[in-house]
């Protein structure tokens, strides 16, 4: 796969999914009482960028993500895929291409498994595109062995842990070599051991693949590691920046129905009992540092 050049990050890196003031509502049978799912929302990923998008059930993450992925039209704004303006009487070659240039991962990965050998699975993808087979052979061993399941190519699915299925989506996701790829709660179905492999992978792909990773999650631990957070509530962007950045607002956060880290939340209720701690911290060793250097301080 030798198209994944690791991308350098940055001002002067292309922004390869983008939406401008986009708002959705879902037709409802009462059409007087139906919220835009998403509200005049404005974000853009640059390419090589880990951005994490992050919010509690219902903030219309999973609908941005349709958008992006051309399930679903906006009723107003715009979704740019590498500058290009995404409209609905697009051609089936331009369709062809977006779907070529960013990947998607959902939470379930029963409903994205099609084949009965883990292997014919993960070449659907490619020969869907046309590939020649050789390559995709290649594609397909290199995938595998990318998130770590090559024993398993003769596997039959069903025969796999959550975890390990949802390794073999993304494999069959890789196989597509794509630019870009959204995660849609790609862990929630996971035990925590399940979900830290698949974060790791997550972020191997990006460090030294160079693929574009927009995670979508409601884990807010899942975002600390991220490159920039954009935070949903209630159809909108409420706040964005770098994890130091947004984890700093406990308050709006907790509008969002959401935490910041351990740490974090503590320094914030010291801070209420008469501290003077400078938030945040993004883990329990940066937090006991800067008590023990506020304790040197005082004596
Ligand atoms: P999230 O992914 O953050 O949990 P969603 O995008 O799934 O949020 O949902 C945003 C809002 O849209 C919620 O109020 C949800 O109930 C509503 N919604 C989602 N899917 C549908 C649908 N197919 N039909 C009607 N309303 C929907
Ligand atoms: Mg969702």
């Amino acid at each position: 796969m030798t198209q994944y050049e690791p991308a350098k990050m940055g001002e002067e890196c292309p922004v390869i999914i983008e939406a401008r003031n986009v708002s959705f509502t879902y037709e409802g049978e009462d059409e007087s009482r139906a919220l835009p799912a998403v509200n005049g929302v404005s974000l853009a990923v640059r390419e090589g960028e880990y951005v994490c998008l992050l919010g509690r059930n219902g903030s219309g993450k999973s609908t941005l993500a349709k958008l992006f992925n051309l399930i679903f039209t906006p009723d107003s704004g715009e979704i740019l895929i590498n500058g290009k303006s995404v409209s609905e009487d697009m051609t089936d070659d331009e369709l062809f291409e977006i779907r070529r240039t960013v990947g998607m991962v959902f939470q379930n990965p029963d409903n994205q498994l099609v084949a009965t050998v883990v292997e014919e699975d993960v070449a659907f993808g490619p020969e869907n595109l046309g590939i020649p087979s050789a390559e995709i052979r290649s594609r397909v061993d290199e995938a595998l062995s990318l998130v770590g399941m090559s024993e398993y190519a003769k596997t039959a699915p069903h025969m796999l842990s959550g975890g390990q299925k949802q390794r073999i989506a993304i494999a069959g996701v890789l196989a597509m070599m794509p630019r870009c790829i959204i995660f849609d709660e790609a862990t929630a179905m996971l035990d925590p051991g399940g979900r830290h492999d698949v974060m790791e992978i997550l972020h191997r792909l990006n460090k030294e693949r160079g693929i574009t990773v927009l995670n979508i999650t409601h884990h807010m631990d899942e975002a600390i590691s991220a490159d920039r957070i954009y935070v949903m509530n209630e159809g909108r962007v409420m706040l964005s920046g770098t994890p130091k950045e947004v984890f700093r607002d406990i308050e709006a956060l907790r509008t969002a129905a959401l935490e910041a880290p351990a740490g974090t939340e503590l320094l914030y209720e010291l801070n209420r009992l008469g501290g003077d701690f400078s938030l945040p911290c993004l883990d329990f060793a940066e937090c006991a540092e800067i008590i023990a250097n506020k304790y040197k301080e005082k004596n």
